[in-house]
């Protein structure tokens, strides 16, 4: 039987299909829980599926305001990246919200509570080392599923 080269469109997308990306909601309540158990509101988290343009930069996550919606980016969603790793990005944006449902006028993004409630969490330094050591690969995949969702082009 002759073999059939798959072309190179249909390749990029089983490889984007290729793992199973969890699901981030069970991950942001276990940790509300945890660490911010009287919090009477929590978030909407998603997956954020990076389309606009190849980088250099590094964006985890980000969580925002007018929504209440906290977006994590795909890339780490793939079996390379340490689920405590997730976790870690996860919690960091929590604190992002429970700073805003909790303001206080005139308070920067990465305040003292911000920072004392991202302590709680065991392993930050081991994670911020991990994420610079590991930046190279996630800038990869993240320009990988850019490419990805333009078809390739
Ligand atoms: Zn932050």
């Amino acid at each position: 039987m002759p073999r059939r080269r798959l072309p190179v469109q249909d390749t990029q997308v089983q490889d984007v299909q290729a793992w199973v990306v969890p699901d981030l909601t069970p991950i942001l309540h276990k940790l509300a829980r945890q660490y911010f158990p009287d919090a009477k509101a929590l978030p909407v988290i998603v997956w954020h599926f990076p389309r606009r343009k190849t980088t250099n930069e590094v964006t985890f996550g980000w969580y925002r305001p007018c929504e209440k919606f906290i977006y994590i980016s795909l890339a780490l969603s793939q079996p390379w990246v340490p689920r405590k790793f997730l976790q870690y990005i996860v919690y960091h944006e929590l604190c992002h919200f429970m700073q805003d449902v909790y303001p206080v006028e005139g308070e920067p993004v990465h305040s003292d509570r911000f920072l004392e409630w991202e302590a709680r969490m065991p392993g930050a330094a081991k994670w911020d080392a991990w994420s610079q050591t590991n930046l190279d690969q996630y800038i990869r995949e993240h320009n990988r599923l850019v490419k990805a969702s333009n078809g390739g082009r």
